[in-house]
């Protein structure tokens, strides 16, 4: 946020909705109290979707100082992994959103199309997660990504979540998580105190993008070298690390922008194990593209004339053809049994 619109808008988390109900868990408490020292304004509220689920709400004021909403989830708790994403061959494929929305900016998230509101909701009862996954895992094993509807990571110092989540994982021998972030935070301390076999099942899953790419569309995230920096030192505390090139997006000069990017990526990751990698160019169904484009009308990124396949937009030929570049280029440092596409 510049100076200019820190003037005019309240801070971050300036104000705090709780659902009644979520008054009670004990991650309400403790972040009650980090945020009245801080003098967020607490607001007690029926249900989060009075509040979240409006319509005629302005996603991308809300963008610029998010409030943030406690709730409590009910019904389902795991979702299948959607069809648009990579399961890297993992046949038990599931994700679950303990937050929805992210403090990021995205300018190609989906989630601007998803969700009326771009306020943070937190759902307090993860001990009800644990026991749903618990119910799954008396059948098969799973896959479970845990950071898809937000970054987990980039909230982690306000929530804990991920450790909370990975403590409960450390019990559950055929539970394999992915984390999947663009944030810088060093997950070092996360790892202290988890055996070296929950380390082995939680797949730190780093998101990287060319700095041009990262300074136009990626709003409020930290850029190239912190991002690998952070997954350098992920890996040095005994996390396998998932390299995500996803979604490349069609800029001019693509070749010679990713190709330096690749390099960059090549000589910081010398020598590290590299547990695999995804590939995917940017896609989203054509209902959420059409929110998105009026959220954002001045998108260069959005308004691209995409060809839609089956209510997917894409980049159609010039997206493939973007995909095996980046695979080319990965093949210097990654068996092609490593490189997922989508
Ligand atoms: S980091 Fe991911 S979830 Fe967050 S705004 Fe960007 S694309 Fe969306």
């Amino acid at each position: 946020m510049n100076n200019f619109t820190n003037t005019i808008y309240n801070p971050p988390f300036s104000h705090i909705y709780v659902e009644r109900e979520a008054f009670s868990y004990p991650t309400t408490k403790e972040l009650l109290s980090t945020f009245a020292k801080r003098g967020s304004h607490i607001i007690e509220i029926a249900h989060y979707m009075d509040l979240f689920g409006r319509t005629h709400q302005s996603f991308m004021a809300q963008k610029t100082a998010p409030c943030l909403i406690l709730a409590v989830k009910h019904g389902n708790f795991l979702y299948p992994g959607a069809p648009v994403c990579q399961d890297f061959g993992n046949p038990f494929f599931y994700y679950t959103s303990f937050a929805m929305n992210c403090p990021f900016d995205c300018e190609y998230c989906f989630l601007q199309g998803m969700y009326s509101s771009a306020n943070i909701v937190l759902f307090v009862n993860q001990e009800d997660y644990f026991t749903e996954i618990r119910n799954v895992l008396a059948k098969h094993p799973v896959y479970l990504c845990i950071s898809y509807d937000t970054d987990l990571l980039a909230l982690e110092g306000l929530t804990g979540i991920v450790r909370h989540y990975l403590a409960f994982a450390a019990g559950e021998d055929m539970l394999t998580t992915e984390v999947r972030t663009k944030s810088a935070v060093s997950v070092e301390s996360l790892a202290s105190g988890l055996s070296p076999d929950t380390r082995s099942r939680t797949v730190m899953a780093y998101s990287l993008s060319p700095d041009p790419v990262i300074s136009r569309f990626e709003h409020y995230t930290p850029g190239l070298t912190a991002r690998l920096d952070a997954l350098l030192a992920a890996q040095k505390a005994g996390f396998p690390i998932r390299l995500c090139f996803d979604p490349l997006i069609a800029i001019p000069d693509f070749e010679s922008v990713y190709g330096a990017f690749l390099s960059q990526v090549r000589e910081a990751l010398r020598g590290i194990p590299v547990q695999d990698a995804s590939i995917g160019g940017f896609r989203i169904s054509d209902s959420y593209l059409k929110q998105m484009r009026k959220n954002r009308p001045a998108s260069c990124l959005l308004q691209y004339p995409f060809k839609n396949e089956d209510h997917v937009c894409n980049y159609g030929e010039r997206g493939r053809k973007m995909i095996d570049f980046v695979k080319e280029a990965l093949f210097d440092f990654l068996p092609e049994n490593k490189i997922f596409t989508i």
